[in-house]
């Protein structure tokens, strides 16, 4: 499924279109929190205007609704803090595809970036409409998807746009080319022992990528919440744990389908209370009293996870195994998380708060792929094709 890259297309006096995500927290006075996600998107950005592209950037922020007054969700700050990156004059449209961003794409010049307005100020963009989109593809030569955390969704600068550009270049930017070589290529030709480690709060939002990987994987290792509900489809006592009662059937039919392949713990570290000064007890798995819930993983499991994930050549976690915001009961996640860290095992970590996790305990970079989508990794672990990859161009 490898496909064209921005690398691979000649920009040089070409106007390219790309779909960033830009979607990054603002503070009540609408500075930007946290930029990973502009940094990030640098690499293509600067691929294209180091080349002599005119660049064009659109992206989503939050929810906005259309038509209101929109003011906190603008996309300028932003492109502010993209200037600051780049070192040079960021353009902003302060609309997506009216006036302002004509008149600002007609004036690009080779090596300029311009930044339209939020894309969710129309409805066009959700409703994946062909009219909205026709006039963002209008915009350009060629097409690049950079905006992985978006890929699962078919909002119209996502599938319509590119859709509207055929017969031009329709490409992946660098941090999509990264995602799909991890979360889709590496896993359909794993190294093995391929080890799948997944936790979490709810076995509900994960129940498809748990079926789809135990059909790919050596072994599936559960942890976190989930794994009480497990616990009870098997008969066991989990206190207070966090549980889903109507997920507890479908548990059962997972024990059926995973076989030996799917490993739940033995030992679960509780506590009587939801903090750090607890009571605390260690116990069996399926012997948790009444008055106790389950917070994380035990140290049997934990050391019998961090062996199986030792001899692993490719691994994919998942979730935390416990309540890992709160210490002591971060511990299994942490051991978890040091044996994915020290393996030579292709390692590729989801989103979301595993992705959390393993910057939290100092371990990202000794990983091999820390995805950036928490929806978009979860539906690519399920086996899912995203139709806004599936239509871009073949390498
Ligand atoms: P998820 O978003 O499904 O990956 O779940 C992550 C959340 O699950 C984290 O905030 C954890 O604190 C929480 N979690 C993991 N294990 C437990 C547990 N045993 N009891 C309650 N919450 C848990």
């Amino acid at each position: 499924m490898a496909k064209k890259s921005i690398a691979d297309v000649n920009v040089a006096g070409k106007t390219v279109l790309m779909r960033v995500d830009f979607n990054v927290p603002l503070d009540d006075n609408s500075n930007v929190t946290d930029d990973r996600r502009v940094r990030m998107a640098v690499p293509s950005i600067k691929s294209v205007i180091d080349r002599g592209g005119k660049l064009i950037l659109c992206s989503h922020l939050g929810r906005p609704e259309p038509g209101q007054d929109n003011s906190k969700e603008s996309l300028k700050p932003a492109a502010d803090v993209l200037a600051t990156l780049l070192g040079k004059p960021v353009a902003f449209a302060t609309d997506a595809v009216d006036a302002d961003a004509s008149a600002k794409v007609a004036a690009l010049k080779d090596g300029d970036v311009l930044v339209l307005e939020n894309l969710r100020f129309y409805k066009g963009e959700k409703k994946g409409d062909a009219a909205f989109a026709a006039k963002l593809a209008g915009f350009a030569d060629i097409y690049c998807n950079d905006a992985f955390g978006t890929c699962h969704r078919t909002d119209a600068s996502m599938v319509a746009v590119p859709q509207a550009m055929i017969g031009k270049p329709r490409v992946v930017g660098f941090l999509v080319q990264k995602e799909i070589q991890y979360l889709s290529d590496a896993i359909a030709n794993p190294q093995r022992p391929f080890i799948a480690i997944l936790g979490g709060a709810k076995v509900s939002d994960k129940i498809n990528v748990i079926k789809n990987l135990l059909t790919i994987c050596d072994k599936v290792l559960i942890g976190g919440a989930m794994a009480y509900t497990f616990s009870l489809a098997m008969g066991g006592k989990v206190g207070q744990s966090r549980v889903e009662l109507d997920k507890v059937e479908l548990a059962k039919e997972l024990i059926q389908l995973g076989g030996s392949r799917l490993v739940l713990p033995t030992d679960t570290h509780c506590g009587d209370a939801f903090n750090s000064d607890c009571n605390k007890v260690v116990v069996k798995a399926g012997e948790i009293p009444d008055t106790f819930q389950g917070f994380d993983i035990g140290p049997a499991t934990a050391a019998q996870y961090a062996q199986e994930l030792k001899n692993a050549k490719t691994v994919v976690w998942n979730g935390p195994m416990g309540v890992f915001e709160m210490p002591p009961f971060d511990a299994g996640t942490r051991i978890v998380a040091e044996a994915i860290a020290n393996s030579s095992a292709t390692s590729i970590i989801g989103g979301g708060d595993s992705a959390a996790a393993i910057q939290q305990l100092g371990f990202a970079d000794k990983v091999s792929h820390v995805s950036t989508g928490g929806g978009a990794s979860l539906s690519m672990l399920e086996g899912q094709k995203f139709a806004a990859v599936e239509l871009l161009d073949e390498a």
